[in-house]
C-alpha cells in the first residue's frame, strides 16, 4: 500500500437496488410510486421561469417549509428539508447521535443506518427483531446515545403502533430518537402525532414514496424548534444550499394537491393487499406489510432462484444476500397490470418445478 493510501478514509458503502434501463422491464425493486407526481407537478416545470435558474436557490427553501408546516399542522420553525430524507437523515446522525454510548437500532432495518454510524464514527448496537420480525420495544430500553426506527420497518413492512412508539419515547427522554417514516403514508397513524408531547422526538419523511418523487430528491424532518435549529446549524456548516430550485417549487406543487396524493396512495393500498391474498395463493408466506412493498418467501422455491428467473423475465425485485433475509424478495407494489404479470410469471414458473 503506498503512504497516501493508508489515511485514505474506508467505508462499506450502501448498495441502492439497480436502475435498469429498458422499455418493457418491470421495475420492482426499489419502491418508487408506479403512477405520475401530481398534475400541478408537470405544469409547474413546464412554466417554469428558467432565467431565475442563475441565482442561488433559497438556502433555507423557505417555500417548501411553509407548505409542508400548513400541511401538517406545525410550526414552520419545526420544518427541516433536506435532498431525499437520505441527505435528512445523514444530517440528523451527524446532529444528534454524538454521544459515547451506542445508538440502537434493530437488526434488520433500512441498511443505510450502519453505513452512516460508521461513516461517522458513531458507535451502535443492534438489538434482534423477534423471530415474527416485530421490534421488542423491551431492547430500547437501556442507556443509548439515541434511537432510530423506521415505522414502518424496511425491508420487512411491519408497522409499529402509536402506543409502542410513545413507550420507547417514554423511556427514552434523554436522548433523541428518529422515527424515519418513509412509507408512513401507506401505513397508519404517523408519530407526527407526539412531536408535541416529545421535545426529542423527530420524524423523518419523503417525496420518494408516496408523492412519486424519488427523483427530485425531496425529503424532511418535522420536530420540536430546538431539533430543528440544531439540524439547521450543522446543515449550514456542511453546505448552505442544498436543494435546488425546481425541486422547492415542484415540491409545493405535490403538497398542494391533497385529493390526488389520497387517491394514488389508496390505489397502491388496495393492489398491496389483493398482491397478499394472490401471493399466498401462490404458496409465499410474509410479515402483514403496511408499506408499498411485500417481503415475501416461498414455501419451497429458493428466494435466489426467484430471483434470478424474475430478473431474465425482465421483473426486477429486490434481494437481499444477508442473513435472516435471503430467503426472502422484496417486492414493491407496482400498477395492478404490472403486479398480474408477475403473478401470471410465478404461477407458470412455479407449475413447471
Ligand atoms: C426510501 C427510504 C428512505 C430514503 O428515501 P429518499 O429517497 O432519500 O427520500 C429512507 N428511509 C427508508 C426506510 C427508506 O425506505
Amino acid at each position: 500500500m503506498k503512504l497516501w493510501e493508508e489515511n485514505i478514509r474506508r467505508v462499506v458503502p450502501y448498495v441502492p437496488g439497480d436502475q435498469p434501463k429498458g422499455e418493457r422491464l418491470i421495475k420492482l425493486n426499489t419502491n418508487e410510486n408506479p403512477y405520475p407526481p401530481a398534475p400541478g407537478v408537470a405544469r409547474a416545470l413546464a412554466e417554469m421561469d428558467t432565467a431565475q435558474l442563475r441565482k442561488y436557490p433559497d438556502p433555507g427553501a423557505f417555500q417548501l417549509v411553509r407548505a409542508l408546516a400548513k400541511r401538517y399542522g406545525v410550526g414552520e420553525d419545526q420544518v427541516f428539508v433536506g435532498v431525499g430524507s437520505d441527505d435528512v437523515l445523514a444530517m440528523a446522525f451527524l446532529t444528534f447521535f454524538n454521544s459515547d454510548k451506542p445508538v440502537l437500532f434493530p437488526d434488520v432495518t433500512y441498511s443505510f443506518y450502519p453505513v452512516w454510524a460508521s461513516l461517522f464514527g458513531i458507535p451502535y448496537e443492534t438489538p434482534a427483531l423477534d423471530e415474527d420480525f416485530f421490534v421488542r420495544t423491551g431492547d430500547y430500553k437501556k442507556e443509548n446515545g439515541g434511537v432510530i426506527f423506521p415505522n414502518p420497518n424496511a425491508p420487512t413492512g411491519l408497522y409499529m403502533p402509536l402506543d409502542q412508539v410513545e413507550e420507547i419515547l417514554r423511556a427514552n427522554r434523554d436522548v433523541v430518537v428518529i422515527v424515519d417514516e418513509a412509507y408512513i403514508d401507506f401505513a397508519g397513524p404517523s408519530a407526527l402525532e407526539l412531536i408535541s408531547t416529545y421535545e426529542n422526538l423527530l420524524v423523518v419523511q419523503t417525496f420518494s414514496k408516496s408523492r412519486s418523487m424519488a427523483g427530485l430528491r425531496i425529503g424532511f424532518a418535522v420536530g420540536s424548534p430546538a431539533l430543528i435549529k440544531a439540524l439547521s446549524d450543522v446543515k449550514y456548516s456542511y453546505n448552505s444550499y442544498t436543494m435546488n430550485l425546481p425541486s422547492i417549487v415542484m415540491g409545493v406543487e405535490a403538497v398542494k394537491d391533497e385529493a390526488y396524493f389520497c387517491e394514488t396512495t389508496k390505489k397502491i393500498v388496495a393492489t398491496r393487499e389483493r398482491a397478499k391474498a394472490r401471493l399466498r395463493e401462490l404458496g409465499f408466506r410474509f410479515p402483514d406489510s403496511r408499506a408499498n412493498f411485500i417481503f415475501a418467501s416461498h414455501r419451497w422455491a429458493p428466494a435466489q432462484q426467484l430471483f434470478e428467473a424474475l430478473k431474465n423475465e425482465q421483473i426486477y425485485v429486490r434481494y437481499f444476500h444477508a442473513p435472516r433475509l435471503e430467503s426472502s424478495l422484496r417486492i414493491s407494489i407496482g400498477t395492478d397490470e404490472e403486479m398480474d404479470a408477475l403473478f401470471h410469471f410465478l404461477e407458470e414458473y412455479l407449475k413447471g418445478k
